[in-house]
């Protein structure tokens, strides 16, 4: 066994140092402490994860600057079999860009920029920091339509590839809403790459495919107005009041938002940052409003007895970062900072009365489990995403809370495991399937997180009865869906 293992290990050293030479000047880095910290994304706010990932580390790490290089190293990789992991900014939370089993990491950090701008649309490069991207789009009085709340560390194609929704999906719904992602251009993993550009209802393929099915080179993205924010801070000194002020402002489709959050007490009070802003025993409601609109939000949310407790311009605010870092996945992140043993199951409540959906589920958690909404859209309907937070102790105790939520018609999605299957936002078909076995038919991308067949097994998936998060497409007509991706030699 002993001997294997250390043929093995100098099989792989030897089929590595001619990748490395295979190279030539690309940058190309294997030491140890580089590789440790490149090897880890943000998982580690799962209990789980933090656990099953443990000691997963790459070979190297390679870090293209042009085209020609990505297409260099895809042809090395399958010249010697060596994987490839694309890594962006590495904070995807459930370990997208861990090597399962060792390889090479892919840093697209270096290979950004805005390929052209339209009074519309942005084309750029993989590795645009999107935070970047942002800023350079302001002078047009454009901006992005949604973005992760890892704005500032976050890179294009891994919000494509990893993500799923944030700030801005108040009005534009979830990344795989139709309209929200214009075109993604892959290249292939064959000895001779391919050039493959999705379009319309095809880029849902590579979107949230975890990097499994191609290493995207652009993205092109529908582009919005870009208001000025004003971040509104409320308070309530009653969850139902909060929650119905929610469901009311966030169907407010005339209302400019950007971000509608609520959080129930404490969480609030638990944000370090956030704890003197709203008062002990309130619930926190959060908003990003255009400037136009500040004044009918604020009486809207009079109206249900809630008070502003705090206004800023955007990123102007006491609490010292964006506001939109006090939601989505930072929320935890904030309440980690003094407690680290709180988790959260990621739910999605998409029925058609949210004030009964959830208004009906709250009082099994009240007073110990608090709740953690994001409003947002998704097929043009309201829906709420979030889930209570809780003190961890076991898988036992959160499969129970799963359960529970589950039995009040909420759509639970796994965020302990690094499966694209087993997390379930995203319906892998046989649509999906074939993709995967045309643009990597050795198998050497990011291995082990998309299965091949549902009843694969994989060391790393939980026992969590999860559901993934569906909301139902609205057809209007009956057109059959229609692939209309294209491929150039
Ligand atoms: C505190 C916190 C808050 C978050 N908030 C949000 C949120 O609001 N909304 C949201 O959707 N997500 C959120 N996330 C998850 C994550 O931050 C985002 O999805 C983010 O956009 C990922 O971008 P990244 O560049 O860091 O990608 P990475 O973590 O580097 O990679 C993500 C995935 O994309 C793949 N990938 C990267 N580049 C390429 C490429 N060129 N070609 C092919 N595949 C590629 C990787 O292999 C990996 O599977 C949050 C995470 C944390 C920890």
């Amino acid at each position: 066994m002993a001997e294997s293992i250390a043929k093995h290990d100098a099989e792989n050293a030897a089929r590595l140092a001619r990748f490395r030479h295979a190279l030539g000047a690309i940058a190309y880095d294997d030491a140890h402490q580089t590789l440790k910290a490149m090897s880890r994304d943000w998982s580690a706010v799962s209990p789980l994860l933090r656990k099953s990932l443990r000691g997963r580390v790459a070979d190297a790490i390679v870090a293209p600057n042009t085209r020609e290089e990505i297409v260099a190293i895809i042809k090395a990789a399958v010249a010697f079999g060596i994987k490839l992991i694309a890594r962006g900014g590495g904070t995807a939370n459930y370990g997208q860009s861990v090597p399962l089993d060792g390889g090479v990491l892919v840093d697209f950090r270096n290979y950004a920029g805005i390929v052209g701008v339209t009074p519309t649309h942005v084309r750029a490069r993989a590795g645009t920091n999107m935070e970047a991207l942002d800023a350079e789009l302001r002078p047009y009085g454009l901006e992005l339509r949604i973005h992760p709340s890892t704005r500032h560390a976050s890179t294009l194609a891994g919000f494509i590839a990893g993500g799923s929704g944030g700030i801005g999906s108040i009005r534009y719904g979830l990344l795989r809403d139709r309209g929200n992602i214009a075109a993604i251009e892959l290249l292939s993993i064959e000895a001779e790459p391919q050039t493959v550009e999705l379009r319309g209802k095809a880029t849902g393929l590579a979107h949230h495919a975890y990097g499994t099915n191609g290493l995207i080179t652009e993205i092109e993205l529908p582009l919005a107005p870009a208001w000025e924010w004003r971040e509104t801070v409320f308070a309530f000194p009653d969850f139902d009041a909060a929650l119905a002020c929610a469901v009311r402002a966030g169907s407010e489709d005339a209302l400019l938002l950007k971000v509608l959050s609520l959080q129930e007490t404490p969480i609030a009070q638990l944000m370090p940052a956030m704890s003197g802003i709203v008062p002990e025993g309130h619930t926190m409601l959060s908003a990003m409003v255009a400037k136009q609109h500040r004044d009918e939000l604020v009486e809207l949310v009079e109206e249900f007895g809630g008070r502003l407790v705090n206004e800023a311009g955007e990123g102007q605010g006491p609490y010292g970062e964006p506001l939109y870092k006090f939601c989505y996945g930072h929320s935890l992140a904030q309440v980690q900072k003094r407690e680290p043993k709180f988790t959260s199951v990621q739910t999605l409540f998409a029925g058609t009365d949210l004030n009964r959906q959830i208004g009906d589920l709250h009082p099994l958690f009240a007073g110990r489990l608090p709740f953690r909404l994001e409003f947002q859209k998704s097929q043009g309907r309201l829906v709420a995403v979030g889930s209570p937070l809780f003190v961890y102790e076991n898988e036992a105790q959160m499969s129970a809370i799963v359960a529970q939520i589950q039995a009040g018609g909420g759509q639970v999605a796994n965020s302990h495991t690094t499966s694209v299957r087993a997390v379930g936002m995203k319906v892998v078909s046989d649509a999906d399937i074939a993709f995967v076995r045309r643009m990597d038919p050795h198998g050497l991308l990011n291995p082990g997180k998309i299965d091949l067949a549902a009843d694969e097994t994989d060391a790393l998936k939980t026992g969590l009865a999860t559901s993934g998060w569906h909301v139902e497409e609205r057809r209007l007509d009956s057109a059959p869906a229609r692939a209309s991706d294209s491929r150039t030699a």
